[in-house]
């Protein structure tokens, strides 16, 4: 992989992990986990788990980077969505 490419991928993983921010920061700023499924996120964890070791056999920084970004952030979306996303925001009340 070219080091631009490389670059553009990190730039992707980056992206990756700043998407997960506004759903844990509502989580836990509001208590709320409104359309979250922890089913779905917990096929998701797995996913990731399963995949990772692929990843560090094939020695890609850019697909173990993304992979543990998404785990970190799939297991704090889980955690907080378990223990602190049992309300319901008032924006999402209305929907
Ligand atoms: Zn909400």
């Amino acid at each position: 992989m070219s080091m631009n490419l490389e670059f553009l991928a990190f730039v992707g993983t980056a992206l990756v992990a700043i998407a997960y921010v506004p759903q844990i920061v509502h989580i836990i700023a509001k208590h709320c986990a409104y359309g979250i499924s922890l089913k779905a996120w917990l096929i998701w964890l797995v996913a990731s788990i399963l995949i990772i070791p692929h990843a560090l056999e094939s020695q890609n920084n850019v697909f173990i980077v993304l992979q543990v970004v998404n785990i970190v952030a799939i297991v704090f979306i889980l955690f907080f969505t378990y223990f602190h996303g049992q309300k319901i925001c008032k924006v999402h009340k209305f929907l």
